[in-house]
């Protein structure tokens, strides 16, 4: 049995991570200060007797005896990450380091939740892992952005000058149960307001793309690179290669829930991407992985889940 920290364990992406580890037989440590995460994501898992919830702040030392690391502590949504921008650096930054410090200390294999965000607004389509990226150091986004990016430099630095073993994915767009209903990204936002009768909210005028990936897809990817062969630390594009525009999406959800909802047109955030598909070439190559489930399926249970939500 492995020992496994999940730091970030309370939230959408975490919760399902800890529920996979429990049931192929690991022991799981989930630390979470519940910024954006939720206690009830973890629930049904405090009674399993390899399961342990502490609460704790990932930008302070942390001191315990673990084999493997999952780092996903971090805010994901830009409302969230947005609320207090100077802690979402200290989270990405200061807590990369802790993460880091303390796999060095006890030779922990580490993997780090990093996230295409690092290819910012991209002028190569699809993006590769070798695209340096496009990002804007100075505006809204960019305490995520160069977040993620300062941590991914943490990672191989710590990998070149201290040996560790370090695995580092990039996560493209995933959608499923336990979003945050609130959390202001498309996806939840669409099917909330579909299921409540609200107007759709479109920014911009729709045209951008996004590609959406399936949870369950997303963390078998997870966990095949976790098992990779040690000379090998990625990164690695994580993510459905199927691209949609936001209308399409809309279109999809007010059809998979009957909604009559009205479509409206919104201001398009600043340095917002025009257009974002993974290139998962690697991934096929590395870990033999690609998504199964296709956006309609997926959106079908992750509505399921919010009719379920809204009707509590
Ligand atoms: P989430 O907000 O549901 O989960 C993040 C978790 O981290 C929450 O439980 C939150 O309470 C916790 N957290 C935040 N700051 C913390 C801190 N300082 N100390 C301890 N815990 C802290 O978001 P998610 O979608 O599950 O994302 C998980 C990880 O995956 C994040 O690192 C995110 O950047 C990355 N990621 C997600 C996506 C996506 O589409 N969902 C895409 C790219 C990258
Ligand atoms: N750290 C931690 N847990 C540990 C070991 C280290 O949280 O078990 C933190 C520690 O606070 C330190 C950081 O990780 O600030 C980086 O550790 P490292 O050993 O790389 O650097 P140093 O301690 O020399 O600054
Ligand atoms: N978006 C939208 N309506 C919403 C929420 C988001 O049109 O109610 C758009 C947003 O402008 C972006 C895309 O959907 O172009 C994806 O946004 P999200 O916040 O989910 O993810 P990210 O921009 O980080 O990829």
């Amino acid at each position: 049995m492995n020992r496994i920290l999940v730091t970030g364990g309370a939230g959408f992406l975490g919760s399902h991570l800890c529920e996979r580890l429990l049931a192929r037989g690991d022991d799981v440590l989930c630390v979470d200060n519940f910024f954006t995460g939720d206690k009830r994501n973890v629930t049904h898992l405090l009674q399993h007797p390899h399961f342990e919830l502490m609460r704790h702040d990932v930008t302070f030392p942390l001191y315990v005896e673990v084999e493997r690391i999952f780092n996903l502590a971090c805010p994901a949504s830009p409302i969230h990450y947005q609320h207090d921008p100077v802690q979402t650096t200290k989270t990405s930054v200061h807590g990369a380091i802790n993460m880091l410090g303390l796999a060095k200390r006890v030779k922990a294999r580490i993997l780090q939740a990093s996230t295409s965000e690092v290819y910012g607004d991209p002028e190569v389509h699809p993006q590769p892992e070798s695209y340096w990226g496009r990002v804007n150091p100075i505006g809204m986004r960019s305490c995520y952005d160069e977040g993620k990016r300062c941590a991914e430099t943490l990672f191989f630095d710590y990998h070149r000058q201290h040996r560790l073993e370090i695995k580092v994915v990039r996560i493209f767009n995933t959608y499923g149960p336990r979003m945050h209903p609130n959390d202001g990204r498309v996806v939840s936002n669409f099917i909330v307001q579909a299921l409540r009768g609200h107007d759709i909210t479109i920014y911009g005028d729709g045209s951008q793309t996004r590609s959406f990936c399936y949870v369950d897809d997303l963390i078998e990817a997870m966990l095949r690179m976790m098992d990779t062969p040690a000379d090998f630390p990625g990164p690695i594009n994580i993510g459905n290669p199927g691209e949609f525009t936001m209308l399409e999406l809309a279109e999809k959800v007010l059809h998979l829930t009957n909604s009559r909802s009205k479509l409206v047109f919104q201001p398009l955030p600043a340095d917002d991407p025009k257009q974002r598909q993974p290139d998962i070439s690697l991934a096929k190559e590395r870990i033999d992985w690609e998504p199964k489930v296709a956006l309609g399926d997926g959106l079908t249970e992750t509505i399921t889940y919010f009719r379920k939500l809204l009707a509590e």
